[in-house]
């Protein structure tokens, strides 16, 4: 499994050390990240009448599914994500290759290049925000792996794919503004920060690796990924405004409507 995002629940986290602790007691083998998934093939189970009535499976389900729907057809982002990944011949079908899924707490969504499938965590994505921010944040990853074959079990790639993603969805500026003096260079200084840590923490949620070796990965490859900004041209800093001028310009590029 590629490269979850993690779950905007923070009260709901585990942290690293649990959840590699339970991820031990699943299965010696390093499985890459499934263990979240537990939905996933090969792993589903029907769900009891309990499960679907208790944890609300089926209204997440119905939501999430309404949500995704409106990003696909909406969200700048995630619009331009789709014309790319056509436009390099990996077309998106809202039924085939988005899942709504109930993951594991930590989680809010991955893509599984096994099926070409992006997950999104149903039981962890509860606003249209942070499920347009995840589909953009897992389609970069879809993007990568129909681009340039992406590797993702090859830590170097997957620091890679995690660094552009990070750097296009998740560092915003006002991330970078909130402490500190606010010159250019500090801000530019932050917002490469914000970047790193969050690929970080991406990297060592599905990989058995200490966090001084992610940290190397991280550094070894950063320069590379942090200024490749294809499909969008520029980085959005989660603003709309900059969002939509890349989908223009994307649509131009890549030529979809
Ligand atoms: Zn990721």
């Amino acid at each position: 499994m590629a490269a979850p995002s993690e779950t905007k629940v923070e009260s709901e986290k585990l942290d690293n050390k649990e959840a590699s602790q339970k991820k031990g007691s699943i299965t010696d083998e390093e499985d890459f990240g499934y263990y979240f998934y537990p939905d996933r093939e090969g792993k589903k189970k029907t769900k009891s009448f309990f499960n679907r009535v208790f944890y609300h499976e089926d209204v997440n389900h119905f939501k999430c599914i309404t949500n995704v729907r409106s990003c696909m057809q909406s969200n700048p982002m995630v619009k331009l994500m789709v014309g790319a990944l056509e436009s390099h011949g990996c077309p998106v079908n809202m039924e085939r290759h988005v899942s709504c899924e109930t993951c594991l707490e930590k989680v809010s969504g991955g893509f599984d290049p096994k099926s070409m499938q992006v997950v999104v965590c149903q039981n962890n994505v509860n606003t249209r925000d942070v499920c347009c921010n995840v589909l953009a944040h897992e389609l970069l990853h879809a993007f990568d792996f129909c681009r340039a074959k992406v590797d993702f079990e090859n830590l170097r790639h997957l620091a890679c794919t995690e660094i552009r993603a990070a750097n296009m969805n998740h560092c915003s500026l006002a991330a970078a503004f909130a402490t500190g003096d606010m010159t250019p260079l500090n801000i530019k200084e932050r917002h490469q920060l914000c970047v790193k840590n969050k690929a970080l923490q991406s990297i060592m949620l599905v990989r058995n690796v200490s966090q001084f070796d992610a940290m190397l990965v991280v550094d070894e490859v950063f320069d590379k990924c942090y200024n490749d900004t294809e499909p969008y041209g520029r980085r959005c800093f989660k603003d709309m405004n900059r969002a939509k001028r890349a989908l223009d310009q994307g649509r131009n590029y890549y030529d979809f409507v």
